[in-house]
Order: C-alpha cells, then sequence, then structure tokens
C-alpha cells in the first residue's frame, strides 16, 4: 500500500476545509477508491471530527498534525493522544521541522510523543530532515541519527509495531527544491539499517516529503524503498494532488 499524507498545516480555517473537502468531495471519494493506494488527511486538530464524519463511509484515513508528549494533566493548549484515537484518527505526524523549529520541540519529547501513539494505537509519522548547513550523506546521517535514536529507544520494547519515517529535508520544505533521488536512497538505507540494529521489530514505512508536485512526482515515485509522500504545499489545490497520487 503506498501512502499519501496531507499535511494541511493551518492554511485552511475551520470554514473554508469544510467548504474544501465539500467541493472535493467525489475527487476525494474517487481517490480512496484506487487499489494499493491510501490517502491520510492530516487537518488542524479542531476540524479532525468533521473531516473524519465527510468521509465516514469512505477508505480515508484522518491523522492529526501533532499530539501531546503526556497521557493527560495540566498541559494547556495540547491535545492527548487518547483523544485523537476517539476521533477516529489513525495516524499522527510528529517532529515536523515546524513544530521542532518555533515550538522548540526536543527529541526527547518527540520520543514521548511517539510512545504515546503506539499506546493509544495510532500510527506514528515521524518528520527527520537536516538543514541546509547539514546537506552531504555523511553530516546528514549523523543529523539524522540524533533524531532518529531517542525515538527508537523509546519504542523498541513494544514488540511488532508500526511506525512511518518521513525523510523531509528542511531545505526542500516549500522551496520547490528537491534531493536526487540517489541521495534520499542513501539515507533510506541509513535509516533502515538504524534501525535494524536498535528496533529490528519495529514496521517502518519509509517516505519522502518536500516539495513533491505534480511535476516531479513520476521521479519521486521511483525512489527505491520508498512507501508514501508526505504533501503540503501542493495538497491546497485538489487538482494538482489528484495528479500526484493518479501519475
Ligand atoms: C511538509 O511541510 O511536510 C511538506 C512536505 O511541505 P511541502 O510539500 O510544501 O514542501
Amino acid at each position: 500500500m503506498f501512502l499519501y499524507i496531507i499535511n494541511w498545516k493551518m492554511y485552511f480555517s475551520f470554514r473554508t476545509i469544510g467548504q474544501f473537502c465539500q467541493e472535493n468531495y467525489h475527487g476525494f471519494i474517487g481517490l480512496s477508491k484506487l487499489e494499493n493506494k491510501k490517502i491520510i488527511l492530516c487537518p488542524s486538530h479542531t476540524v479532525l471530527i468533521a473531516i473524519s464524519a465527510i468521509f465516514e463511509d469512505f477508505e480515508l484515513e484522518i491523522g492529526a498534525q501533532n499530539c501531546s508528549a503526556y497521557m493527560s494533566g495540566p498541559y494547556t493548549g495540547q491535545v492527548s493522544a487518547i483523544s485523537l484515537a476517539q476521533m477516529d484518527c489513525t495516524y499522527c505526524i510528529i517532529g515536523h521541522s515546524e513544530v521542532r523549529e518555533y515550538f522548540l520541540e526536543s527529541d526527547q519529547d518527540i520520543s514521548e510523543k511517539a510512545l504515546r501513539l503506539l499506546e493509544n494505537k495510532i500510527v506514528p509519522i515521524l518528520c527527520i530532515g537536516e538543514n541546509k548547513e547539514n546537506y552531504g550523506v555523511e553530516t546528514a546521517k549523523k543529523f539524522l541519527f540524533a533524531q532518529l535514536e531517542p525515538v527508537f529507544k523509546k519504542i523498541k520494547d513494544l514488540g511488532r509495531i508500526r511506525l512511518c519515517i518521513a525523510y523531509e529535508p528542511i531545505w526542500a520544505i516549500g522551496t520547490g527544491v528537491t534531493p536526487k533521488n540517489e541521495y534520499i536512497e542513501k539515507i533510506f538505507e541509513y535509516i533502515i539499517e538504524v534501525s535494524e540494529k536498535i528496533c529490528p521489530n519495529t514496521e517502518i514505512t519509509l517516505l519522502y516529503g518536500g516539495s513533491v508536485n505534480e511535476n516531479n512526482v513520476k521521479k519521486m515515485k521511483s525512489i527505491r524503498d520508498l512507501g508514501g509522500l508526505l504533501i503540503g504545499g501542493a495538497s491546497l489545490d485538489f487538482k494538482k494532488f489528484e495528479k500526484i497520487v493518479q501519475l
């Protein structure tokens, strides 16, 4: 199954996301029926229930864009993994570079989030990626290891669980620039190597994210070991997103 994860970020308001889904309802339903392709919609927390209700009878899955590192308690403004599960979320993005940067999220926080999600049967979509200064396979590997190790160590004793890892080089997000396929393949090989060493029981799905659009998607889909794509900007235009899925 090839995954298409839509990260709508905070582009739509409460009203406009509802409108967007109603306007493109039949288009989304069409995509949900394609064989071996799974669409996962990740809107803001405030509309998770509404979006889940709109597509209730169809094979579209709902994901959140973040969750709390804590189970419950005095964490004002946070949303727990338990609530996400009760709102029918089956996936949740964690460690997105925007959250790491603007909310100073640590790798330790992210590893706790992964654990909270897995405890609630939600598949974490762990985002990792190097910045421009760390571009280059060997340098990037060191950068990525620091992001992967705390999460792998935290989940390694959970038995057979699923984890999506979205490799999103920060310099490729929203810039129109993408790495060469060979570069991504080397990074994927490294992620597999580290995961096999630290948490061999974990079933990993490798995703790529960063400026995927209808023009470069064919090239991106030929990346070895690719299990899906995480799409930001291009998901704001349904026609573009539809092409990405169909091509
Ligand atoms: C993202 O923010 O996760 C992302 C992939 O964005 P974009 O597709 O716009 O680069």
